[in-house]
């Protein structure tokens, strides 16, 4: 069910969109090859049209710029055979595919190939990211353009590094926080440990037409806040007023939660329930085999399944008060991550340099909040103990020359 609003809203007619198999590459330029580097990827998820849309449309503006531009720009259509069937994925989701065992599979130089749709759709993205992250030679945005199954004002997600909240705060976009503590192996996790600042963005419900005019104001916001268009070329006020009028007021919100779903589960959303909406605990969301799915504590209910396809009943969150924000900086800034392995029951991951491995009675402490705080994520927990991991690149770029 959608609301009432959203109902009259102009729908992007065609079911299915003109691609080739593996047409990935929807622009190329390349101004100042000293300059940074903006990539952005749009409709990994094959029935989520609005981003591959979106670049079509300033594609040939940006060809008419090209010469302006202080860097370089790339745009990549992400899930090319599911696009042309309006399909999610075809084998497995793309958008859960960048583990280093299964890139190291798809690599492009190797000689293996699979029969699954979407191996062959990563190896032909990770020859692209080769060839731009091989050559960059300044700082590296990578966008990451999505939409949702339910009505939905559009909103960013970003991982918590000190670089991409630098970036992320630039736009007038409510953004939620620790996505990919929840999601593993997402496109955006990977280009995000090769060193890239990286913005995710969903804009808005799959078919309305206005989720493609929100992709585009945020692509040309990323190019006026990268500093590769200045503002004689991109028109900041507009695509501002765009973000503004689709989001409301911007948030931070933190992730708490994930409701991971199986076929097997049966799952099924109650109707009515839309992106940001308030609820408490006790509260009956859906339904599935078991009976009555319950939220487990007050907050936001973050994108509610309302599509057959998905690992991802729904999501929980917390808005993020400005204090914490102000100490998570202030910590990261003094280095607190660095020795956090002091602290009694806290030791590093001998098998891994980012990793701490985290004594469970310590862990009852200091909950998991203020391993956030520092930078740390949950990784599993191993034999009793939590591992959380720092997530690489926070404050530097691998990218920018050292002066
Ligand atoms: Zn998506």
């Amino acid at each position: 069910m959608q609301t009432q609003s959203l109902k009259i809203e102009e729908k992007i007619p065609a079911p299915k969109v003109e691609i080739d198999e593996g047409e990935h590459l929807v622009g190329e330029f390349v101004g100042d090859e000293n300059g940074v580097t903006v990539l952005v990827v749009g409709s990994i998820h094959g029935n989520e049209p609005s981003g591959l849309l979106a670049m079509r449309k300033i594609a040939p503006e940006l060809k008419k710029l090209e010469r302006e531009l202080k860097g370089r720009v790339y745009l990549v259509a992400g899930n090319t055979r599911a696009l042309r069937q309006d399909e999610r994925y075809i084998d497995s989701d793309l958008n859960r595919h960048w583990t280093p065992e299964i890139v190291a599979l798809n690599d492009p130089d190797s000689s293996i190939r699979t029969n699954r749709v979407e191996d062959a759709e990563q190896r032909e993205l990770l020859r692209i990211f080769d060839r731009i992250f091989l050559t960059a030679r300044n700082e590296v945005y990578a966008l990451d353009l999505h939409s949702t199954s339910a009505a939905s004002p559009p909103f960013a997600m970003i991982g918590d590094t000190l670089r991409n909240r630098d970036f992320g705060r630039k736009f007038p976009a409510t953004i939620l926080l620790g996505i990919e503590e929840q999601l593993n192996s997402t496109i955006l996790e990977y280009i995000n440990n090769l060193g890239a600042v990286t913005l995710g963005f969903e804009a808005g419900e799959h078919r309305q037409k206005t989720a493609v005019d929100n992709q585009e104001a945020l692509m040309w916001l990323a190019l006026y806040h990268s500093g590769c268009l200045g503002n004689e070329h991109v028109d900041v006020e507009r695509h501002e007023r765009t973000l503004r009028e689709a989001m409301g007021d911007p948030k931070l919100i933190e992730i708490r939660y994930r409701h991971a779903i199986t076929p097997a589960d049966d799952f099924r959303m109650e109707p009515g329930y839309e992106n940001f909406q308030p609820v408490t605990k006790g509260e009956v969301v859906a339904h599935d085999r078991m009976g009555e799915v319950k939220v487990s504590e007050t907050g936001l209910i973050l994108m509610p399944l309302y599509q057959k396809l998905g690992n991802d009943g729904f999501f929980l969150g917390r808005e993020i008060l400005p204090f914490w924000l102000w100490l998570s900086r202030a910590l990261r800034k003094m280095g607190v991550p660095g020795i956090v392995h002091w602290l009694p029951g806290v030791t590093r991951d001998p098998f891994n340099e980012e990793s701490l491995v985290v004594n469970t009675n310590i862990a009852r402490i200091f909950p998991l909040q203020i391993f956030h705080l520092l930078g740390f994520r949950k990784r599993l927990w191993k034999s009793g103990k939590l591992v959380v991991s720092r997530r690489k690149h926070d404050t530097r770029s691998p990218f920018v020359p050292e002066d």
